[in-house]
């Protein structure tokens, strides 16, 4: 086995370099750049590029006689005469240059709080001054004027007609950072490209080396697509190959399991039985998942799909077919409740199967709160194969749990669940086979994301709903709107029609305690004034499980039509008689919380109607952006999509950003064809040479990029 022969070129070294090395980077000025921009070494500061779409032309020299109107030009002359002006009442000064371009026309510059050009440049410095000319009164002027000095007899640099713009900070202004990386770049030799000519090639991509000089320094404004687009690919193929390889070391020798869907067999018996035909994007699912089932090559797949797609029918087809085989199959879920839950569901769908009948199959949970004898006689069982169908926590997962023969696992995702995970399941059986694993994931993340983030699983989509779903009709109103009077009576009408009403309240602050006081708040109100007429009942955190238990119940039954709660009905509450949802104080919330918030209603047939209270909202929806986008549209995927534009990578995981990788050019919405051809190309290549022995520069930029911790944490979060 080769492993890529430490590569260290000049330019490495140069990239490598501490950014004091660079020309005119003094050591007060380092400190300046690492603390305000993290920039220690050459190659941060080469990686900090400038803003997309915000290079400017600053023009052609031109003589000022000839200068067009409204258009950016350059002229080179002397400086005149300064004037400094100081209006009145204003804490502002104006410094306006008077420049005297060589055919003797006059053209006039001004720089705000900047008094110090004066003295920098006094009258008589030859100067090139660059901007849009405009006519002002009778005097020309050059609006957003740069001023460059030029020794005598020097003309303007003609590469320096573009100018980019940095991410900048008040004692780094952008045009220094400019210098500096010009510098920076004069010092790098020739950059050699890691990346397989083929791969350039397919891609019709630069060369690094021009591709990093164009960033900074464009000829022309034409030249910055391409650049970025190879910068782009880089960044995204990186973290491709580092998770393709990471996925390849740990498992490229796991052996699974061939399991087949079996003609005859529970899982085709179970789809027969049902009540409707399956959604096109669940018979996909059937496909793609059948194919991985029957495959010895263990299934790692990720099933998508929103809030009522029907992922939990795939979940139990997918457990079926093990059992087919004579095999066990667990579902793990994130919490107790919603394994309670689960268990409810399946007892339900699988009972005409003969499942728990006597001498059917076997159906259990596994949770921390099973009794302690229940449980020991419980784990004796799934250690015999007596047990063949699991649903439990991350509990199952414990040394202890042990199988006869576990055959897929399906994993109901809040939570990532990697490599690692996996690897461990292999334990649960004794003749090191790895069972076929599926994680579900009702959070719609965009497809951009999800191939990032999951780099090394298959992806199966849910995108379709079952037929029949009523759209969930969605507004935004301010909080003090005088039609919430109105919504009560709405909401009495909708009562006495036998559906019901959940009324969420505000995430106040990071305090449980606080969010709870004002659920009570706001079910006091409700309870004693506004509904003293119906049952409204009360969920929050700070329940105990009987006491919310009974809440749940009381709403279920419609004992109690109205439930005030906080977020704890995010998940997995389903009732679907429930067909209006209030939210107050919708602004505090994220968009995916209230795309699954809002999953609560519209699951029955009736019409079902959501409304945004909003305190940040006048009476046109435009004020909130977010509010806008969830009203606007009921696709989770597509407001997963405008979530990540809103709020940038890396928001749909608030609370793992560390792991998340190090994208500085890619956006991966937009950028999302390259997304794709990195994952596949990334694919390829780890497939025919696993550790990149042809292509050893290939191998050390990704070990730098993405060494195996950062990998480990990017995956498991
Ligand atoms: P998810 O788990 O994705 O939120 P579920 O599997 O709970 O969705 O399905 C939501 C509801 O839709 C359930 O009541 C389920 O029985 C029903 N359902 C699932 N698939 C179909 C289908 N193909 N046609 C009609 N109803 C379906
Ligand atoms: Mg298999």
């Amino acid at each position: 086995m080769t492993v890529g022969t430490a590569v260290t070129t000049d330019a490495q070294a140069w990239l490598a370099a501490p950014v004091s090395s660079v020309e005119g980077v003094t050591g007060r000025a380092a400190t300046t750049l690492e603390r305000a921009l993290g920039i220690v070494a050459v190659r941060d500061l080469l990686e900090h590029y400038p803003h997309q779409g915000r290079y400017r032309d600053i023009g052609e020299q031109v003589a000022l006689a000839d200068a067009p109107l409204g258009e950016p030009v350059t002229i080179v002359g002397t400086i005149g005469r300064w004037n400094v002006i100081r209006p009145r009442g204003r804490r502002l000064t104006i410094a306006k240059a008077q420049v005297v371009d060589d055919g003797g026309g006059r053209v006039e510059a001004s720089f705000f709080n900047q008094e110090w050009r004066a003295r920098q440049t006094p009258a008589g410095t030859r100067v090139a001054v660059s901007g849009t000319l405009e006519r002002f009164r009778s005097a020309l002027q050059v609006r957003n004027p740069k001023l460059v000095v030029l020794e005598e007899g020097e003309a303007p640099d003609e590469t320096d007609r573009i100018q980019p713009t940095y991410p900048a900070t008040e004692a780094l202004p952008s045009a220094r950072i400019a210098r500096y990386a010009t510098a920076a770049l004069q010092g790098l030799g020739f950059l050699p490209d890691y990346l397989p000519i083929e791969l350039r090639r397919r891609h019709g991509l630069l060369d690094l080396d021009t591709a990093l000089r164009r960033i900074h320094r464009p000829a022309g404004l034409d030249e910055v697509g391409a650049a970025r687009d190879r910068l782009v690919y880089d960044e995204l193929l990186s973290l491709q190959v580092g998770l393709q390889q990471r996925r390849h070391r740990l498992e490229s020798e796991a052996v699974g399991l061939a399991q087949p869907p079996l003609a005859g067999g529970l899982a085709e018996r179970f789809l027969a039985g049902l009540p409707f035909p399956p959604t096109g994007a669940q018979s996909r699912a059937f496909d793609g998942i059948g194919a991985d089932l029957a495959a010895a090559k263990p299934m790692h797949r990720l099933l998508q799909g929103d809030v009522g797609s029907g992922k939990t029918l795939v979940a139990a087809w997918t457990m079926l077919c093990a059992l087919d085989h004579g095999h066990q199959a667990v579902l793990m879920a994130p919490t107790e409740v919603l394994a309670e839950q689960h268990l409810r569901t399946f007892t339900a769908l699988l009972a005409p199967l003969g499942v728990n009948a006597p001498a059917g199959p076997r159906l259990e949970l596994l949770t921390g709160s099973t009794a302690l004898r229940r449980r020991r006689g419980l784990l004796a069982e799934l250690a015999v194969g007596d047990v063949g169908l699991l649903i439990g926590t991350h509990a199952v997962l414990e040394d202890v749990v042990a199988f006869d023969a576990l055959g897929v696992v399906v994993v109901d995702e809040q939570h990532r669940f990697g490599v690692e995970h996996r690897t461990r399941l292999r334990d649960k059986r004794t003749d090191d086979r790895s069972p076929d694993v599926l994680v579900m994931t009702a959070t719609p993340i965009p497809r951009s994301l999800a191939l990032t983030l999951y780099g090394d699983l298959d992806v199966t989509v849910l995108d379709e709903l079952p037929p029949g779903r009523q759209q969930v009709v969605t507004r935004v109103l301010p909080s003090a709107s005088p039609r919430r009077a109105r919504l009560y009576d709405f909401v009495r009408e909708r009562v006495a029609a036998g559906e019901r009403v959940y009324v969420v309240c505000p995430l106040v602050s990071e305090s449980e305690a606080l969010d709870v006081a004002a659920a009570e708040d706001v079910h006091r109100r409700l309870a004693d004034e506004v509904f003293a007429d119906l049952g409204v009942a009360l969920v929050h955190g700070r329940l105990s499980g009987v006491q919310r238990d009974a809440a749940m119940e009381a709403f279920r039954s419609g004992a109690a039509q109205v439930l005030v709660a906080t977020t704890v009905i995010e998940v997995g509450v389903d009732v679907p008689e429930a067909t209006v949802m209030i939210i107050e104080d919708a602004d505090r919330f994220g968009i995916s919380q209230l795309h699954q918030l809002r999953g609560r209603v519209g699951r029955g047939t009736a019409r079902s109607y959501c409304v945004l209270f909003s305190s940040a909202a006048s009476d046109d929806e435009g004020d909130s952006p977010r509010l806008a986008a969830v009203a606007a549209t009921t696709d989770g995927f597509r407001l997963a999509e405008t979530d990540l534009e809103l709020r940038g990578e890396g928001s749909l995981f608030d609370t793992r950003q560390s792991g998340l990788p190090d994208l500085k050019l890619a956006k991966l919405v937009r950028d999302f064809p390259w997304v794709v051809r990195s994952r596949e190309d990334a694919r390829e290549l780890v497939a025919s040479d696993p550790d990149l022995a042809g292509h050893p520069l290939l191998a050390a930029e990704v070990r730098r990029r993405y060494g195996d911790e950062r990998l480990a944490a990017l995956e498991t979060g």
